[in-house]
């Protein structure tokens, strides 16, 4: 089969909900880079409306960042039938990015700064605690050197680089992880919960982290690596994808690290 032939279906979750700082420039990332190489893309939204059948459509799944407030409806809204799917999925690899609130939501619970905790779908073995609302927000620039060992790997065998990733992070509250490998270690910024140098978590092909940006631009690697890993799921065949020309991208990252006096 060739890429003509072959369809991505991105699940994009709760876009009216969860899409705080560009986040929908994750999805734009995937599936632009997709069809850049022949493939036929459709984006689905996955919210109010959806069936748990759409979501065990889908071949990749992109999560953004929510106010606390939305979290709360969208967990209202994925009980159920929807929470077994999305559980299956990721628990059956289908790769995925989630983002500052999804995390939090495929935790065990989140607390936010005002109000009841919110239960998450207890996927991703990690709890998320608001210290409050006078506590400080984690917000600044992000960079992470990705530690997730199979993630890592296949990373650098796709860029022949270490994998660093560079982002922006603007959450309240802080995560602890559990038994859940972490995604990456600090290299600047606050991660996970400022404390313990951890960002993120990896799991099956679920990426979770703090880092919006949006993520994906600025990481073109991570996307192709979604791409790739989602179409020999569900083709059953070995893809290679066709490099792009990335020169801006990467000339934008080596502009960052300098900034940030960061040595990657
Ligand atoms: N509500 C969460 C927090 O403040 C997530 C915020 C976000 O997604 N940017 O921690």
């Amino acid at each position: 089969m060739n890429s003509a032939q072959m369809e991505i279906i991105i699940g994009w979750l709760y876009p009216k909900l969860m899409s705080t700082y560009g986040d929908r420039g994750n999805v734009i990332t995937i599936e632009r880079r997709a069809q850049w190489r022949g493939y036929n893309v459709t984006v689905l939204p996955l919210d109010q409306n959806s069936t748990a059948e759409d979501i065990r459509s889908v071949d990749v799944i992109v999560g953004g960042g929510a106010q606390d407030r939305q979290q709360e409806i969208v967990m209202r809204d994925l009980q159920g039938a929807k929470a077994d799917a999305m559980r299956e999925k990721i628990e059956n690899g289908t790769p995925g990015v989630f983002t500052c609130g999804s995390p939090q939501l495929l935790g065990h619970y989140y607390e936010p700064g005002f109000g009841q905790r919110i239960e998450g779908l207890g996927i991703l073995d990690l709890v998320s605690i608001h210290p409050g609302e006078n506590s400080k927000r984690c917000i600044g620039n992000l960079v992470i050197e990705v530690t997730a060992s199979r993630l890592a790997q296949e990373l650098e065998a796709m860029t022949g680089t270490k994998p660093y990733l560079v982002g922006f992070e603007n959450h309240g509250g802080r995560t602890k992880l559990g038994k859940v490998e972490a995604l990456g270690r600090v290299v600047y910024g606050l991660g996970n919960n400022g404390e313990d140098g951890t960002e993120g978590a990896f799991y099956q092909n679920a990426i979770a982290t703090y880092s919006h940006g949006p993520l994906l631009p600025k990481n073109p690697f991570v996307a192709d690596w979604l791409i790739q890993t989602a179409l020999r799921l569900k083709y059953q065949q070995e893809i290679q994808l066709t490099p792009l020309d990335d020169t801006l991208a990467m000339q934008g990252r080596l502009a960052m690290f300098k900034r940030l006096k960061v040595s990657c």
